[in-house]
């Protein structure tokens, strides 16, 4: 007698929100053969914007170089691989910001960027001192959100009317804007930070609402625990991880294979790749937005307008090897941040918008002799760095980086990896457009979308996204 054949599943992108989808597919922590699982994926390679290079005889890695440890989701999912054992933690916490013409340590107290304690405010001379007696303002005269708490406001301006606008563009821009390569100015407050549009609408200081969100200071009895982790051998190890271990599950991984459109027989989807069709019974969409509107429009054309909505900035990570008795030995915390309003000694806007101290941040990558550095370029609003060649925008970073050290700055090795139209914005009403996405994939069956555009920017959130689309299809079919 033959085995009735099982219900075939498409997951289209093979980047961390994918990956986390066939985990669950193919039964999550209990696995089984229940479903057939393919995985289309347009590079040789899966993992995406998750991607390590060797870089001074090491795996560096040249996207995400850690991710949130107070979420869960990466935890647990490293925890249910069974590779717990290669977490990482911080060598070192804080971090300066380039303000008022030098790098000057950021605050203690801050929530997102956004302070929560004047006197550490005063304290860091951040501030010019009428953007500090600005901000006091949120302690003796707290000023009234006179729009109420209905709907979703842009974190910037939303801000600038609490604590005055020397508070958004040096801290708030350069940290939350910085983490999306975006600008607050037109940030969703609901998608990206809940919390502060629940605290705004009070009638109390902003700064006092925000800091009793905040986590207990540490204590001899509960140490810190660390903001981020990282994995031996790279955050690119957790990719390769999923990758064993779906292949041990009899996923099947279609590498080098581009979708580009896709259509309905009557009780399959077909997906059309430029190495040929594959039908499923069910399709998980894991692609940026772009590409999955291209897929979807053939079918549903109100859908891939829905999703064309979502626009995305480009980046570049330029990667130094540097001789450390060259940098200044006054370095403080894990790197700096440089906002977008700073401008260099000759009047232009910097290109560099954060630097990461990557061998004192991840004391696992670090050995005697050399330093490696990580500068970030680009922003929605800045793509100067793609119209330079590779050896120009070392050339740039390096001379941006001797101003802002005070020193001459040289490379030994240097490593340059461009990322275009990677980081979604997450602009006012994005929550508003994800249900609209959600609403019109549910009127198609078992079709489900999920990725950095729709669950959440940071790998946490795309792993519980992934995770949890693949559950709700799995179900679905087996039910
Ligand atoms: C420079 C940079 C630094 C970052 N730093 C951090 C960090 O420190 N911590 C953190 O938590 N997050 C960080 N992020 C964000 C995080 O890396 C991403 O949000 C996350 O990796 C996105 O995963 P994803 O699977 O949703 O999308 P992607 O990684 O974009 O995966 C989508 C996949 O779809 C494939 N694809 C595209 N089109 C097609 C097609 N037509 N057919 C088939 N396949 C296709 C792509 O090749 C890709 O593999 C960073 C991102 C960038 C760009």
């Amino acid at each position: 007698m033959t085995e009735p054949k099982r219900p075939e599943v498409l997951v289209l992108g093979g980047g961390i929100s994918g990956l986390a989808a066939a985990f669950e597919l193919t039964g999550g922590e209990h696995p089984d053969g229940r479903l057939a699982v393919t995985i289309i994926e347009a590079s040789q390679e899966c993992g995406g914007k998750i991607a390590s290079a060797q870089i001074a005889g090491r795996t560096i890695d040249v996207a995400a170089d850690g991710f949130l440890a107070r979420r869960p989701e990466a935890l647990d999912l490293i925890g249910a691989l069974g590779k717990s054992e290669l977490l990482r933690t911080p060598g070192t916490s804080g971090a300066s910001i380039f303000a008022r013409g030098k790098l000057r340590a950021m605050p203690e107290g801050l929530s997102l960027g956004i302070p929560t304690n004047w006197r550490a405010l005063a304290k860091s001379r951040v501030l010019s001192l009428h953007g500090l007696l600005r901000a006091g303002l949120d302690l003796v005269a707290p000023r009234h959100d006179l729009r109420g708490k209905l709907g979703d406001r842009a974190i910037g301006p939303l801000v600038a009317a609490k604590l005055g606008r020397e508070v958004v563009q040096t801290l708030v821009d350069p940290m939350l804007g910085g983490i999306h390569a975006g600008h607050v100015a037109e940030m969703s407050a609901s998608a990206t930070f809940p919390q502060l549009l629940e605290v705004a609408g009070n009638s109390g200081s902003l700064m006092h609402a925000l800091r009793a969100t905040l986590p207990p200071s540490p204590t001899s009895d509960a140490p810190a625990k660390p903001v981020f982790n990282s994995l031996d051998g790279s955050v690119a190890s957790l990719v390769s991880a999923l990758v064993e271990c779906l292949t041990a599950r009899g996923v099947t991984f279609a590498s080098a294979t581009k979708a580009t459109k896709m259509t309905r027989t009557h009780a399959d989807y077909l997906v059309t790749t430029d190495k040929g069709e594959f039908s499923a019974q069910a399709v998980v969409f894991a692609l940026p937005a772009e590409p999955a509107a291209q897929v979807i429009r053939e079918l549903d054309a109100e859908l891939g307008g829905l999703l064309d909505t979502i626009i995305y900035a480009s980046v570049g990570v330029v990667t130094l090897v540097v001789d450390p008795d060259l940098l200044p030995k006054d370095r403080h915390g894990t790197g700096l941040l440089v906002p977008s309003t700073s401008r260099r000694r000759a009047g232009t806007a910097f290109f560099t918008t954060a630097v990461t101290y990557l061998s004192t941040k991840w004391p696992h990558v670090a050995r005697s002799g050399d330093e490696l550095l990580r500068v970030s370029v680009g922003k929605i609003d800045d793509v100067r760095f793609a119209t330079l060649s590779d050896e120009q925008l070392v050339t740039q970073v390096i001379d941006e980086l001797s101003e802002l050290f005070g020193v001459v700055v040289t490379a030994r090795e240097t490593h340059v990896k461009r990322w275009m139209n990677a980081l979604p914005q997450y602009q006012v009403n994005h929550l508003l457009r994800v249900g609209g996405i959600e609403a019109a994939a549910e009127r198609l069956g078992h079709v489900a979308f999920t990725g950095a555009a729709i669950g959440g920017v940071g790998i946490p959130a795309c792993i519980g996204h992934g995770r949890k689309t693949g559950q709700r299809i799995r179900n679905a079919l087996l039910d």
